[in-house]
């Protein structure tokens, strides 16, 4: 998320704060102000939930079991909660707690990096060993050598759900929303900002940009080195043991097969086992990027 001439000080007791882009992030910051009393309007280009940006499918991994530093850690611990809070105040629930089983090598990247993420911020974690963890699921056959961790905050984010919640709730809140409206060009005025949109143009005193893979056009003059990476991911059916990776009694899951990028599952809540690797993909640009599946998403499995 980028935040744009956050000169509040300058502004009214309440600033008006235009949020562009209501995917994962937008929705819940446009809430999250709403919520304060803060006037704020959402823009988005598309009619979220929608399938051109990030935020869209059947599931999400939430985990406290952070390899890639303990500095996430305490923003982890803040989401967790609010998730929680999500699900107690919308009808449908945008989280569910599996718990989480991340094994690999002991020395390997993703191992490691969640022991040094856990010494800093003291994660409540535990270790599982590889018989245990094949006692308690048989689907994971993990070498002898191989160390688990159990994460018992993990957990799976529906994101689809979680912003149409975000965004309802924004509205009751008194949040103005605008879909399928494009912001064309923004620019820093000496109080505020000026935004022009594919209809018209405002006036604001603080721009927060959730554009997601969009970023680099909406921030194209400050020549920021954003690399934009294209995620694949796959739903596979079971051919056998289809109750061993219910909702319920499978968690999420990890296994750092390849150095540098744990192959990562998800439950079947209904549209499949999710499976995918953590990045690996090839670096692209939302005009360019290709939205078919390819051969190459493929290879990397065999
Ligand atoms: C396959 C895959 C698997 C993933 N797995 C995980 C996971 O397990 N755990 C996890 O934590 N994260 C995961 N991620 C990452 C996570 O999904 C993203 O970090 C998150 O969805 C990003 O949300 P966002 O709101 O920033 O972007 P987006 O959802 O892309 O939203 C950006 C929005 O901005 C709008 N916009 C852009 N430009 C303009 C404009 N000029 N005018 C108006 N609107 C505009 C777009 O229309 C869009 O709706 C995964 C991502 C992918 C692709």
């Amino acid at each position: 998320m980028e935040i744009v001439n956050s000169s509040v000080s300058n502004a009214s007791s309440n600033p008006r704060v235009i949020v562009v882009g209501l995917g994962a992030h937008g929705s819940s910051t446009t809430y999250q102000l709403a919520k304060r009393g803060i006037t704020v309007t959402g823009i988005d280009q598309f009619h979220p939930p929608h399938s051109m940006g990030s935020s869209h499918g059947p599931s999400r991994v939430m985990r406290m079991a952070y390899k890639e530093g303990a500095g996430y850690v305490p923003m982890l611990r803040r989401s967790f909660d609010l998730w929680q809070e999500l699900n107690d105040l919308y009808s449908e629930p945008s989280f569910h707690l599996t718990g989480g089983l991340f094994m690999g090598q002991p020395d390997g990247r993703a191992i490691s990096g969640i022991h040094t993420a856990s010494k800093a911020q003291n994660i409540d974690i535990s270790i599982m060993t590889p018989d245990e963890v094949r006692r308690k699921y048989p689907s994971f056959n993990i070498p002898d050598e191989w160390e688990a961790i159990w994460d018992p905050k993990s957990g799976a984010i529906f994101p689809e759900i979680a912003i149409t919640a975000h965004l309802d709730l924004a509205e009751k809140a008194g949040a103005e929303l605008s879909f399928n409206e494009k912001i064309e060009k923004w620019s820093a005025t000496p109080s505020g900002v000026t935004v022009t949109t594919s209809r018209k143009t405002y006036e604001a005193d603080v721009l927060i940009l959730t554009s997601g893979a969009w970023i680099t056009e909406m921030l194209a003059n400050l020549k920021i080195p954003f690399e934009i990476e294209r995620v694949t991911l796959w739903m596979i059916e079971p051919r056998a043991n289809r109750d061993f990776f219910q909702a319920g009694t499978f968690p999420n899951a990890s296994f750092e097969i390849f150095e540098k990028y744990p192959l990562y599952m998800q439950a079947d809540f209904g549209t499949g086992v999710k499976v995918a690797l953590d990045h690996h993909g090839v670096t692209t640009d939302v005009k360019s990027i290709n939205r078919n599946t390819t051969r190459e998403d493929y290879v990397i499995w065999w």
